[in-house]
């Protein structure tokens, strides 16, 4: 079918979610993607930091299909062997002891509100419900993780919102210890703001976020499903910060490009959860744990792509920053971890993304003026400089 009929029933059939771009992506390989029309692409939006290893990795291509042979689902009344070993990997690879398996990250978040909530009544015995969460954050669009979310543009029109959700200023360690009352169970952070503009916070703030949780006994949970699964340099972001964390939410980068999610926690916290408490139809099934399983054990493998994450992300800023420099009207500043980066502008970011994909460069722009890169971990310093070539094209006629 052509582009131009794909487009139309496109509109006609799907629900006006999404403001699309007028191209049908249709195949993929590792940093390209090409359209209907057979126009190629480097993507540097990576299914917004899914596509941690690049489009159709061989060994993720491998495992889908050899486990789609097998066994595609069965229900969690049984044991499923690619979900405990995917457990496995990530226990043994974290600060946890025990995992959750569902299918997105809002989901994933789902899970940790009522495990902390439920924590609080089965383990410790106290009525505790409240969670404070960050202004500017993002936690997904399920009615109670919209309700964490702390941006009023994404809960306009769906009031009544859940209760039992206070939101504080990001980076701002006072503010959380201020809000804390006998009835908070827990904070709800992302270790970098994503969807809100690649804020990072101080340095020291998930420590002193850790503390505060410890000195008042609440539960620290870290929102990683963007920062997760390598895309800051390490697997975790908390990792950067030496810490702890008591839950931690993941989905984006963790299944290579299946939809999954998973909550990570301590063994005392996941106590709180009993057979029946909660659980997920499709969460952690044979297919899509197969490919998680492969997509961590390239990601952890001799440590060789978390490093080229870490040297790609500095080369990237660098590259970036020298082009702040060239265009001092446009650019405000650059500012990112590993392949986390954010470029925020002057102006509106929509015109120049929209150049940018007329010349073959897909790259994502969040929060109005918020140039955002989430490339696969597996770019190259040739890949950054053709996107830094056509951004200054770009910046140059605008
Ligand atoms: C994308 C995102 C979510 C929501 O994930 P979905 O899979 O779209 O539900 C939640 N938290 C953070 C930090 C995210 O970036």
């Amino acid at each position: 079918m052509d582009a131009k009929k794909l487009l139309e029933e496109s509109s006609q059939y799907l629900m006006n979610t999404y403001n699309r771009f007028p191209i049908v992506l249709r195949k993929g390989r590792g940093m390209k993607v090409w359209s209907s029309d057979g126009k190629e692409y480097l993507d540097f939006v990576g299914g917004i930091a899914v596509n941690c290893l690049g489009h159709c990795h061989p060994k993720v291509v491998v495992a889908i299909q050899k486990q789609a042979q097998r066994l595609i689902h069965v229900s969690n009344y049984y044991h499923i062997e690619p979900q405990i070993k995917l457990a496995k990997l990530l226990v043994e690879n974290s600060f946890a002891d025990k995992a959750f398996f569902c299918n997105s990250g809002a989901e994933a978040n789902e899970a940790a509100i009522k495990l902390a909530r439920r924590y609080f009544r089965e383990h410790v015995g106290v009525n505790r419900f409240e969670i404070i969460t960050a202004i500017n954050s993002f936690h997904g669009r399920t009615i109670a993780t919209l309700s964490a979310t702390g941006q009023a543009k994404f809960k306009a029109g769906f009031e009544p919102l859940v209760p039992g959700f206070k939101h504080v200023d990001f980076d701002d360690i006072d503010a959380v210890d201020r809000a804390i009352t006998k009835e908070t169970c827990a904070v709800l952070m992302e270790p970098i703001q994503g969807e809100g503009g690649v804020k990072i916070p101080d340095p020291d703030y998930l420590r002193d976020l850790r503390e505060v949780c410890d000195r008042h006994g609440i539960l620290l949970i870290l929102d990683e499903v963007q920062t997760g699964m390598g895309r800051t340099g390490k697997l975790f972001a908390y990792e950067h910060f030496g810490i702890k964390p008591d839950i931690v939410t993941l989905a984006k980068g963790l299944g290579g490009g299946v939809p999954i999610g998973a909550m990570l926690a301590t063994d005392k916290v996941a106590s709180g959860f009993q057979p029946g408490t909660h659980a997920s139809t499709f969460g952690g099934n044979p297919l899509v744990c197969a490919a998680a399983v492969v997509t961590l054990e390239v990601l952890i493998e001799d440590g060789f792509i978390l490093d080229q994450c870490r040297r790609m992300g500095k080369y990237f800023k660098k590259r970036l920053e020298e082009m702040k420099k060239e265009f001092p009207s446009v650019i405000a500043d650059v500012r990112g971890m590993g392949l986390l980066i954010g470029m925020e502008l002057i102006r509106d970011g929509a015109p120049i993304v929209k150049t940018c994909m007329d010349r073959g460069l897909l790259i994502n722009c969040t929060a109005g003026n918020i140039l955002r890169f989430m490339p696969p971990l597996i770019v190259t310093e040739k890949e950054i400089d053709h996107l830094i070539d056509v951004l200054e094209q770009t910046l140059d006629h605008i």
